[in-house]
């Protein structure tokens, strides 16, 4: 695919030059010591080619995107109980807002906003082992990319487990209201480890697969989800994968996408790619600035949008 390769090149060409790179998150220090200067971008195609591009084998800590890897992994385990939990609207709020959670009686609007997220996570948590939630989570992830080698960073993990008072606040209301059922700690703990879960764009591009193949991975022939569950996926990833800037990245990029304040992104191509891309300076809202951008110059290069695909070059 040489059209797609040249823009990978060119993409990273851009992104190498640009000096306004967004800010680093700073409220996990282990986070802030990563320098903004990385970026990397791994296209995993349909028919198993990696087009890959500046650091797509340094890992990162995916954050948020292991709340899409929580999701399937609860779903798969009792998906009536998810839906009980959470709903499937977008916020329009922050990713770790409280107001909202306390307005809706401790019912969260999705799984993709912490409180959504902690909800989902708590049914995983219910283990006499309080690390067997993440570590199922873990399993997936190494499953879906075909990679034992990933690992969770402990450091990043006991960093927020620190520091994460406004998680904290979000699992204890949600405790008081019935949405969480186990102890909290145990929910938090979870939580903070599967967010500290580090890949590189290679290995998650590759964990994605299954999203754009129908809910099937291509590498073992495996269905992980039913169709129409990866189609369900897809457009919570869309409405709500970005938070409150989830109607500007529908708008400019235009393909389902889960983004992580360790400056990650995991896009979705139905049926044409799964694609990663990491630059660790974020916006206002928390998503990786030149990442956004990155992916809006690809989608539209190749042509990848789900609500008008035009011919690819
Ligand atoms: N662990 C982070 C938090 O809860 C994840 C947030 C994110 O990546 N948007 O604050």
């Amino acid at each position: 695919m040489p059209a797609l390769e040249q823009l990978v090149v060119d993409i990273a060409t851009a992104m190498a030059e640009r000096t306004a790179r967004g800010r680093v998150a700073d409220y996990i220090p282990e986070l802030a010591k990563v320098s903004p200067a990385h970026f990397g971008l791994v296209v995993a195609t349909a028919d198993g080619h990696e087009v890959v591009a500046g650091d797509a084998d340094t890992r990162f800590s995916i954050q948020s995107i292991s709340k899409l890897f929580a999701l399937v992994e609860a779903l798969s385990r009792d998906a009536d109980a998810v839906w009980r939990r959470v709903g499937r609207e977008p916020s329009g709020s922050a990713f770790n807002s409280i107001v909202q959670l306390e307005a809706e009686r401790g019912r969260p609007r999705n799984p993709f906003i912490n409180a959504g997220a902690l909800a989902v996570t708590d049914l995983i948590a219910q283990d006499d082992d309080p690390r067997a939630g993440a570590g199922a989570i873990l399993r997936l992830v190494r499953r879906l990319a075909g990679d034992d080698s990933i690992a969770i960073d402990s450091a990043v993990a006991y960093s927020e487990a620190a520091t994460g008072h406004r998680n904290a606040a979000l699992a204890h209301f949600m405790k008081a209201e019935a949405t969480i059922d186990g102890p909290v700690e145990q929910t938090l703990s979870t939580y903070f480890h599967q967010c500290a879960i580090a890949m590189s764009c290679r290995q998650l591009a590759r964990a994605g697969r299954f999203l754009v193949h129908g809910g099937r991975d291509p590498a073992s022939g495996e269905a992980v989800i039913s169709a129409e569950r990866a189609r369900r996926i897809n457009a919570l990833m869309l409405t709500c994968g970005h938070y409150d800037a989830s109607g500007e990245f529908a708008f400019r990029v235009g393909l389902p996408g889960k983004s992580g304040v360790g400056g990650g992104i995991l896009a979705i191509a139905p049926g044409r790619a799964s694609i990663a891309v990491w630059s660790p300076g974020l916006s206002a809202q928390g998503n990786s600035l030149l990442g956004t951008e990155a992916l809006e110059m690809l989608a539209h290069g190749m042509g990848w949008n789900v609500f008008n695909p035009d011919p690819a070059p």
